[in-house]
């Protein structure tokens, strides 16, 4: 079925729902380009059935035409994309939230001191014409890259794309603004292919681990002889064991404690512990945490740690100056050696030199920078893996107030040694993500009887970053081991939800009504096609991938590009194929590990 949200926006004419007064000054044209061929693609299509636009039909006709269109379609896939928009909007109204029984308050009172607040970022007149070392990107590569340059004494400049937020705006503003405000492209970015994916990254002081779920996982040995295999990339575990340490330590990295796991968790260690399952609190940086629920906006107590707290807080202590609004436009390369970047700062470009240039601008953006760049390489912007995931939402019989506590705090891994499949008990805030999508209108008052988990998959799917700027970031279709991968994670989570009490549950696919028992998840998922699948992905990688020789990759094992003498690249693009876990602590460690390598040529 349609999503009530959908049902109640009937009445109104398509376009005009994308003209909402409050979220129109946050869209960036990109989006607004995005949704204005959605509407496009909605209007037109029940033209070839019903001989009239959607606009043109009337209410109960707009109903009929949308419930008899396939979940596979374009047309239903531009719907979900608006739902995507609407959805968030719509409990942002006090009223509306007030229905649901949400309230945007802290869980628990901080045991820790909050970081003061400074800023971190410069302006543009302080800019030098050279430095030592150029850091594209402030995010998991970029930051810790900066910080050690920076403490070893040498002169670092950053710059970043996105903005610097303030503690103010993270603490004053709902969830869903920042969502709009600091996700690229306001979060509307996607994978084309089947089906389609949507893949948010951030655009922001301090990268997407200001927004992410701050999880923390040290690869399985597993992953690090498969990068062997797959590019001949051999990390030695002691070096990345070393860097882990030290990474960890900075970030204070620490299992969830049971008052901050909030109830979403219990239900699912409730679920675990009765079918017998490995569950424990998932780690993570672990700062003066409330139990707001919102990591993935930016934490309003900075309970998460990112990298602002942390690795360019310390930078800039040591030295580093930060630049934000700060895009990169290009690499300078002549003869091949990378002389300085040209860089825009507040829409004034300048010309920067350095002797040794990092890119560190992310999986989707990297690519994108080398190949303008002018670097050769056939693998430039290829094998981009994603950990597609899905949300399997439950009503539960008993009062959970899923919003309350850690974001994501709980995890299952008993499918990651055979299927690379993790479940983890993650409850993002209302309208945003899976936990309220599912739940039909005439049902919202049962919000807080939700719980949900999110299953992810390591990816043997690859897709292609695009080339020119269109409509989505990348060609992306999930193969069908990968489907068969999720399918087994979908089926778990229903089953630990069913064994916690579950009365009705919520799969992720298209225009599917609740389901009561495991024999009917199954028959459900055997039955359904690839493209009816609600996916979304938070881990793009490998688009400049690490390996032995530059016919396989882009970067050697010291993160240098093949065939320019001085560039490197430490972010999640570097990493050889996919982790089977949660990426951040990995790309943190593989950035130290490079730029101690380089520190060590340089000195
Ligand atoms: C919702 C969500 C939840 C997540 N949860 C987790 C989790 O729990 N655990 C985990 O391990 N991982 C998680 N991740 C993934 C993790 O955050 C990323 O893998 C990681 O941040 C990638 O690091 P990076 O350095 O490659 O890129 P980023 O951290 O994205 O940093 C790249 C930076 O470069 C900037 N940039 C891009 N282009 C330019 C340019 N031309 N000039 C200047 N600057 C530029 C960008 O604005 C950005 O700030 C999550 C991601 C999302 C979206």
């Amino acid at each position: 079925m349609i999503n009530g949200l959908s049902e109640i926006e009937l009445g109104t004419q398509w376009p005009a729902l994308f003209i909402n007064k409050e979220i129109m000054p946050y869209l960036t044209s990109s989006t607004k380009k995005v949704l204005k061929i959605a509407s496009w693609i909605i209007n037109f299509s029940p033209l070839f059935s019903r001989f009239k636009t959607f606009n043109m039909l009337n209410y109960e006709e707009k109903r009929k035409w949308l419930s008899k269109i396939k979940g596979e379609s374009l047309t239903y896939n531009m719907i979900n994309l608006l739902e995507f928009l609407l959805s968030a909007v719509y409990y942002v109204n006090q009223e509306n939230a007030v229905k649901i029984n949400y309230k945007r308050e802290p869980y628990i009172l901080p045991s820790h001191e909050i970081i003061q607040s400074t800023t971190l970022s410069v302006p543009l007149k302080v800019l030098n014409k050279k430095y030592d070392v150029i850091i594209v990107g402030s995010g998991a590569g970029g930051a810790v890259a900066a910080w050690n340059f920076a403490r070893k004494g040498y002169n670092v400049a950053i710059f970043e794309i996105g903005p610097e937020p303030t503690r103010e705006e993270f603490l004053n503003e709902h969830p869903v603004y920042r969502a709009l405000k600091y996700y690229w492209d306001n979060g509307v970015t996607f994978t084309w292919g089947s089906p389609i994916i949507d893949v948010p990254f951030g655009r922001v002081l301090g990268g997407t681990v200001t927004l992410n779920s701050g999880t923390m996982f040290r690869i399985p040995d597993e992953a690090l002889l498969n990068w062997k295999k797959e590019t001949g990339a051999n990390i030695r575990n002691d070096e990345l064991n070393l860097a882990y340490k030290i990474v960890e330590d900075k970030l204070s990295v620490k299992s969830i404690p049971q008052y901050l796991l909030g109830n979403n968790a219990l239900v699912m260690k409730e679920g675990a512990e009765k079918l017998g399952l490995h569950h424990y609190p998932v780690k993570r940086p672990l700062g003066s945490c409330h139990g707001m629920g919102e990591c993935a906006f930016g934490c309003p107590y900075d309970g998460k740690l990112d990298m602002r707290l942390t690795f360019l807080r310390e930078a800039v202590e040591y030295g580093a100056s930060i630049f934000t609004n700060a895009e990169v436009k290009k690499i300078i390369i002549n003869n091949g050696k990378a002389q300085g970047v040209l860089v825009s700062i507040n829409g004034t470009n300048v010309i920067v030199e350095a002797k040794v240039i990092i890119v560190s601008a992310g999986a989707i953006n990297t690519p994108k920078l080398l190949r303008i760049s002018g670097v050769k390489n056939s693998n430039i912007g290829k094998h981009l893996h994603i950990h597609p995931a899905a949300g399997v939402t439950a009503l539960m019989n008993y009062r959970i107030e899923g919003w309350k506590g850690t974001m994501q705090s709980y995890c299952v891994d008993n499918l990651l040694k055979e299927f690379h499949t993790l479940l983890l008990a993650t409850f993002p805030p209302p309208g945003i993500g899976y936990s309220a999508g599912s739940l039909p209108f005439s049902e919202l008052d049962k919000y807080p009887y939700l719980a949900s988990i999110g299953v992810q998959t390591s990816d043997d799917s690859e897709g292609n970053i695009f080339g020119r700027r269109i409509a989505g970031i990348a060609t992306y279709n999930v193969k069908e081991h990968d489907v068969e991968k999720i399918k087994e994670g979908i089926i778990l989570a229903s089953e630990i939800l069913l064994a916690a009490g579950a009365i009705k549950i919520f799969l992720p696919i298209k225009k599917l009504n609740s389901i009561t028992n495991i024999l009917d998840v199954n028959n459900i998922l055997k039955n359904t096609k690839l493209k009816s699948f609600k996916l979304s992905a938070y881990h793009p990688m490998s688009t400049a991938r690490m390996s032995a020789d530059q016919d396989s990759g882009v970067v050697d094992v010291d993160g240098k590009v093949y065939g320019v003498s001085n560039l490197y690249v430490a972010d999640a693009s570097i990493l050889p194929s996919t982790t089977y876990v949660n990426p951040q602590l990995t790309i943190n460690a593989l950035s130290f590990l490079i730029s101690e390598k380089i520190i060590k040529g340089m000195s």
